[in-house]
């Protein structure tokens, strides 16, 4: 038997890639998970995680994330590092190709997630890492008793601005509409929160400082006005883009997260999708697992048709 044929290769290892090779292994497949940093994805700059089930008290991304990859090498799931460039069907089976080394698959299922987007303003590229961050959990320490900015209105501006509450001194949560897109609860939250100062209607428009970052300039999109907040730091959270480099055949929707069915089976046969990279209107972790877990049943079934198909032959 060909060593380096899979009967399954994820290409992501966040909690939807994990959840598919523990899935896939546990089933008795032979699975691949090739990732090209750092297991966990997303889920390692959640700072506490309070909504997935079974957890009474909230636990670190970082930690489940770990908890994770123990659990699917523990059912036999292989994990490489390696970045994968492109994926192609070789005859019967897909080829995968990595910056090392080529893999083969029966089945491929994408979970390469999504990553934060930039707002492209002045100041933003030369400050990265200098005072502008994408994660309050790897950087929020950083900013202990000093004041932060936070961009965006939705539920990772908010669940940051309450997390880095607890380290800086103040807090501002800048958003470009008057009416957030964020849960309700999570509103409720910053609303009780001192430290917090809401910023309706804005943008920013300019980082500046000198070393490391000193201050943002904002624009109020209804009255015009210009005003230059003295910060240290600046938190982008203005949402995702999928991760999709490595397949232009597949169906996307308009925003070019991949169209799968309810099985997580994308517009080419043998190829599954999950996670955030997937188009869909509810992005948690526990969706992110749940899809996970999909994808492998089906790519399970997909490969004991084939190799049922093998037999009759
Ligand atoms: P999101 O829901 O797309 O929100 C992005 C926010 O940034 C919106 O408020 C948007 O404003 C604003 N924005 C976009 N472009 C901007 C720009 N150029 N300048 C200023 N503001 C800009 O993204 P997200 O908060 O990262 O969430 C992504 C997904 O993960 C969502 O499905 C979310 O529910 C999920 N999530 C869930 C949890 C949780 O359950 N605890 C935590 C984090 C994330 P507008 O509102 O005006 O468009």
């Amino acid at each position: 038997m060909d060593n380096n044929l899979y009967d399954i290769v994820v290409i992501g290892g966040g909690a939807a890639g994990l959840t598919a090779a523990q899935y896939g292994s546990r089933a008795g497949m032979k699975v691949l998970l090739v990732e090209g940093s750092e297991t966990g994805g997303q889920l390692n700059s959640i700072p506490e995680l309070e909504n997935y089930p079974g957890l009474r008290e909230p636990v670190s991304g970082f930690e489940i994330s770990k908890e994770m990859e123990s659990q699917a090498l523990k059912f036999g799931a292989e994990i490489k590092k390696d970045f994968v460039r492109m994926l192609d069907k070789s005859g019967s089976f897909f080829s995968v190709t990595g910056k090392t080394q080529n893999y083969n698959g029966k089945t491929v299922i994408i979970a390469t997630g999504a990553e934060h987007k930039r707002l492209g303003i002045p100041g933003e590229d030369e400050f990265e890492g200098k005072g502008v961050s994408w994660c309050g959990t790897c950087d929020g320490p950083f900013f202990k008793n000093k004041k932060v900015a936070v961009i965006g209105g939705g539920d990772t501006a908010c669940t940051e601005a309450l997390f880095l509450s607890k380290i800086a001194g103040k807090v501002f949560l800048i958003h470009r509409r008057k009416d957030f897109r964020a849960q309700q609860f999570l509103l409720d939250r910053i609303q009780e929160t001192p430290n917090i100062e809401i910023i309706r209607d804005s943008v920013p428009v300019e980082i500046t400082g000198g070393q490391s970052v000193t201050g943002l300039k904002i624009l109020n999109n209804v009255t015009g006005n210009r005003e230059n907040l003295s910060v240290d730091g600046v938190f982008v959270f203005i949402g995702i883009r999928p991760r999709i480099d490595l397949v232009d055949a597949l169906k996307k929707d308009t925003e070019g997260y991949i169209i799968t069915d309810e099985k997580m089976e994308t517009s080419l046969k043998g190829v599954f999708c999950a996670g955030d990279v997937r188009s869909k209107t509810f992005r948690q972790v526990v969706t992110a697992c749940s899809d996970g877990a999909v994808a492998a049943h089906w790519a399970g079934e997909f490969v004991m048709g084939l190799n049922s198909t093998k037999h009759a032959i």
